[in-house]
């Protein structure tokens, strides 16, 4: 007879047997879909507050399996890193996005940014800067529309390496952004140590502040400093109308999220909408 003790780690072991199962799945065919490309992007706009003028727009990588469907990022992106994939990954991301807000660009006649999330493993690898340069080139976009977004997990990294990097991304003209900011733990010093040039307020603080005050004086108090350290601030999440009015009210320079518009693909872009 199997005590009640035993047959909750007999479930254990088969819900970790499941588990490694499905990720054993997943990076078989990752794997192919490597091979295959069967990657595309969803752009999601990034509104200037001010002016309600749509400034970039953010590449968020979609992956559609014939044999599952939609694989969401944060499902295969972790994966993608252990297994040594992120790097083809990204670049094909840099080259498809690149292309993609080049062309769009030339279509409205003004440069519009794009922003693109870079795994830190990718961002201290060797080869970086130089597909940046390439793509660039072949492209023909301008280093001062591109914005590399990384997370908090990059300044785990050697912080001198780190630093001559970003001073070297920063001497071409690339925006070097951090991303979901207040979750993890990064420290204000870090802002002002790394000069990034512009900071994303996590989603969780800006669907919290209507109902959390002290989220609501966090965020404005994240906007004044980035501010008086010269770096611009983009609020992600945005969902509702309040919580817009109350960004622009505390003079957040840029927001993003499903109130505006949900990421979508290239041809459904509308670049001149005004908001
Ligand atoms: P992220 O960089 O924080 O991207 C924002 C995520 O929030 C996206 O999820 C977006 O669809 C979602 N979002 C945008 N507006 C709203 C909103 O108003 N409400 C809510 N609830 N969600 C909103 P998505 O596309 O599922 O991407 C998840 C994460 O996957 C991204 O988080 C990013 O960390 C990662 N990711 C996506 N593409 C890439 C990539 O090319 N490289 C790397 N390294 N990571 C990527
Ligand atoms: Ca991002
Ligand atoms: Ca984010
Ligand atoms: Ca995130």
């Amino acid at each position: 007879k199997v005590s009640k003790k035993n047959a909750r780690i007999v479930f254990y072991q088969g819900a970790l047997d499941k588990e490694i199962n499905d990720r054993d799945h997943i990076r078989h065919l990752l794997f192919q879909a490597v091979k295959d490309h069967d990657f595309f992007l969803n752009y999601q706009p990034i509104v200037d507050l001010s002016t309600g003028v749509i400034s970039g727009y953010e590449a968020l990588i979609r992956w559609y399996s014939s044999e599952i469907g939609f694989v969401p990022p944060d499902a295969f992106i972790g994966i993608a890193e252990e297994e040594g994939m992120i790097i083809r990954i990204e670049e094909w991301v840099i080259q498809q996005a690149c292309s993609d807000i080049a062309r769009l660009s030339e279509c409205e006649s003004r440069a519009i940014n794009i922003a693109i999330n870079v795994s830190y493993l990718h961002f201290i690898s060797e080869t970086f800067i130089e597909t940046l340069k390439r793509v660039l080139s072949e492209t023909g976009l301008s280093a001062s529309q591109l914005e590399i977004e990384l997370t908090e997990r990059v300044l785990a990294e050697d912080g001198h390496q780190l630093e001559m990097k970003m001073r070297y991304l920063k001497s071409m003209g690339v925006k070097i952004s951090i991303d979901d900011f207040g979750t993890g733990y990064s420290a204000l010093n870090y802002i002002k140590d790394f000069s990034f040039d512009l900071l994303k307020i996590d989603k969780s603080f800006v669907q919290s502040m209507l109902s959390n005050d002290k989220n609501q004086v966090l965020v404005k108090n994240i906007i004044r400093l980035a501010q008086d350290l010269d770096i611009r601030v983009i609020a992600e999440g945005i969902e509702q109308q309040e919580q817009y009015q109350k960004l622009k009210q505390f003079n957040c320079d840029y927001g993003q999220g499903y109130m505006l518009s949900k990421p979508v693909r290239y041809e459904a872009l509308e670049p001149g909408k005004q908001f």
